[in-house]
């Protein structure tokens, strides 16, 4: 029995990555689709051979509640939106997966958190990378100190944006720039790479290249994250360039990946030789563990309380940023999160 996926916001990253996904998973299944345009809502139909039932705009979404081949509500939405549409996903009694960033700001998680509690629903954020062979090799190799433990990491994840990305460059529906849409992999990475929460941060916003563009946003960030006294991760992200770097210097020896976050064609080195893993379909990976969590009544990997966390160290950064100054952290309510 597959649980039935409804994809919220059909753009990109919906029809190009979780659709495709929503082929090779075995826990779940594309059973609903909600848009704003029926032409889309009609290729896609016909595409999944999907009942008209399970079609919705965006007004009639809360009538999902009245669907019982919906198990889950997948939030692919610009920002602004996740924490809306999960609120309302759930108060429809529907479990939700909702895209990275989890929402605006620290508030707005806290709002989704409390409906959790309230609904009893199962939540779990987007973040593909810890279902990436690659990357828990990364997590293996430093959590398990293999090379001794770590002491200087690297993360690296720009983008060059280009014109079209509308949202995106809008602070209103995306809430930040390329730290909030990228930077928050490398947030992810250092934790899981080290196993440990930072305590301090200390950032630098880049110059700006073309104002009128990144009105609003930051177009670089460059950030330092002291996980206490044992390991410093430097970490850029930009929207005017292109970089994809992951890699961890440790005691007796170094492993890294080379691009480290990109969907597919993930490279690992290690000082050893090469990283020996398989690729995956990493979307389908993710889904298919949701579903079995919500069939065995377990938590999501990748909870909500991860994505508030990675809210309160990204607005760490930006205080950091504004203020020229180092922000401490204390976020010891969340060590069981450092996978
Ligand atoms: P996109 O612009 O391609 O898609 C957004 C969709 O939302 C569009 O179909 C648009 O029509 C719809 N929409 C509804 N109301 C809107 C409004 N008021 N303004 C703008 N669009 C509106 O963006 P995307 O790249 O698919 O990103 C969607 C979400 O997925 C974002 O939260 C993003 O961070 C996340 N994402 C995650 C990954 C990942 O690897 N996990 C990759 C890409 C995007």
């Amino acid at each position: 029995e597959r649980l039935g996926v409804a994809l919220v916001g059909l753009g990109q990253y919906a029809t190009g990555q979780l659709m495709p996904a929503l082929k090779e998973t075995k826990n779940c299944c594309l059973a609903g689709l909600v848009s704003g345009s029926k032409e889309k809502l009609k290729q896609y139909q016909s595409e999944f051979g999907l009942d008209d039932n399970g079609l919705y705009s965006y007004e009639d979404f809360d009538k999902i509640a009245d669907n019982d081949q919906i198990d889950i509500v997948y939030i692919v939405l610009p920002n602004s939106m996740h924490a809306e549409y999960s609120i309302r996903a759930m108060k429809a009694g529907k479990h939700v997966i909702c895209e990275k960033p989890m929402a605006m700001n620290v508030r707005e998680c806290e709002h989704v958190i409390e409906t959790i509690g309230q609904t009893g629903m199962h939540f779990s954020m987007g973040y593909r990378l810890h279902f990436d062979p690659f990357n828990r090799e990364m997590m293996r190799l430093g959590q398990g100190e293999k090379f001794g433990q770590v002491k200087k990491i690297t993360l690296l994840d720009s983008m060059d944006i280009g014109e079209s990305n509308q949202w995106r460059l809008d602070p209103k529906r995306s809430g930040g720039g390329p730290l909030v849409n990228n930077g928050i992999y490398c947030i992810q990475a250092a934790i899981y790479i080290t196993g440990k929460l930072p305590t301090v941060v200390d950032a630098r916003f880049a110059d700006k290249t073309d104002p009128s563009k990144f009105q609003g946003l930051e177009e670089g960030i460059t950030w330092t994250m002291y996980f206490g006294d044992e390991v410093i991760a430097d970490c850029e992200c930009s929207y005017s360039k292109n970089q994809n770097l992951m890699r961890a210097e440790a005691e007796s020896g170094w492993f890294e990946l080379d691009p480290a976050y990109e969907y597919e064609g993930l490279k690992g080195r290690t000082s050893e030789g090469g990283m020996d893993c398989k690729p995956v379909n990493q979307q389908a990976l993710q889904m298919d563990d949701f579903a079995l969590c919500i069939i065995t009544d377990q938590p999501s990997r990748v909870p909500a309380e991860m994505g508030l966390r990675d809210m309160k160290i990204i607005a760490a950064i930006y205080e950091s940023a504004e203020k020229h100054s180092k922000i401490d952290l204390y976020l010891n309510e969340f060590a069981e999160l450092s996978e």
